[in-house]
């Protein structure tokens, strides 16, 4: 280590520390880039209704195509993008994204509900929901058209200023959900006082719950839960058929996960939602239930 004069006193000169921020600094130059050079990509997965089988809409989900480094999945870049402040920039790019593509598919008769991600970082820049209006307006879409995922976590990270805009984006239209449920601590207090119309399960319950009793009663009890308190409950992870018949005789109101389809470029999705049919399964069950 060298000592650095700093002001009056002696301060140590960590050259690992001083790398690392030089590395933040061009992680941060490149995110800026790759905007610039279109190198973000929007991905869909598919929401299914369980009851029927039918697409109701989708999660809006970043991927970074980058030009040496290849395909980069957002865990590897949202949390820094959320220290640094880029994630604003990257919220309303999606946004952007997923407004056009909403306002093309109403002009052809195709209603879908997307859902956009919004970071613990987003619940505190006072001027998003602006952005956001001045976007839908200019693709003249309403606010219901959309829904907007917040996880647990970040809500509980600051309940005072989340519950702040949360309101204001409620109040504006927008549907709200909290995601990643069950991992973020939140008090049930919160919960009724959030102005929320969904609640989506997280897939660390809902992945192995045709072989984890405990798992599968965690579900169970979050779906009677969501539909008490009046909320639409949504699981994510539905990596089975079997996971989908267990999730409908819960009454859980919609799926997402591999068995449907992963996330995939818009494209794809729009191929995929053309010759998606719901498992013969469905049928079978409907009639067992008489
Ligand atoms: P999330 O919002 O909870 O999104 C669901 C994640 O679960 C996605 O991962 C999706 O690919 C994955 N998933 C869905 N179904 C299954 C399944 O059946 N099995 C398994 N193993 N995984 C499944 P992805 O796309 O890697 O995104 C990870 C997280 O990154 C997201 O979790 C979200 O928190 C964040 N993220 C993604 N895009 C954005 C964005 O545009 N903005 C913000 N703020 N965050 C984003
Ligand atoms: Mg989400
Ligand atoms: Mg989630
Ligand atoms: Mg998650």
């Amino acid at each position: 280590y060298i000592a650095k004069r700093k002001g009056s006193g002696l301060v140590i000169y960590d050259p690992a520390i001083d790398q690392s921020s030089q590395e933040s600094l061009s992680l941060l130059s490149e995110l800026r880039r790759a905007l610039e050079r279109d190198e973000f990509m929007l991905y869909l997965q598919p929401k299914l209704e369980l009851c029927s089988g039918q697409v109701v809409g989708a999660e809006a989900l970043v991927r970074w195509i980058h030009p040496e480094k290849g395909f980069i999945g957002p865990d590897n870049f949202i949390p820094f993008a959320e220290t640094t402040g880029f994630i604003r920039m990257l919220t309303l790019w999606m946004m952007e994204q997923v407004a056009r593509l909403s306002e093309q598919l109403q002009q052809q008769g195709v209603q879908l509900k997307f859902s956009v991600n919004l970071s613990t970082r987003d619940l505190l820049d006072q001027e998003l929901p602006t952005a956001f209006a001045a976007i839908l307006q200019r693709h003249r879409l309403q606010p219901a058209a959309l829904c907007l995922e917040i996880t647990e976590s970040a809500i509980m990270d600051d309940p005072a200023r989340a519950q702040n805009t949360l309101e204001r984006l409620s109040n504006m239209g927008f549907a709200l959900s909290i995601d990643d449920f069950g991992t973020g601590y939140s008090s049930l207090a919160y919960l009724k006082r959030l102005p929320v119309d969904e609640l989506k399960i997280d897939k660390s319950f809902v992945m192995k719950m045709a072989q984890d009793q405990d798992d599968a009663k965690i579900v169970r009890s979050t779906v009677d839960l969501g539909h008490n308190l009046g909320l639409r409950v949504v699981a994510e992870g539905v990596e089975s058929e079997e996971v989908w018949f267990l999730l409908r005789q819960m009454g859980c109101d919609q799926g997402q996960g591999y068995f449907m389809g992963k996330p995939m470029p818009v494209q794809h999705f729009l191929a995929w939602r053309e010759q998606w049919r719901a498992p013969d399964m469905l049928d079978q069950s409907e009639n067992m239930a008489v």
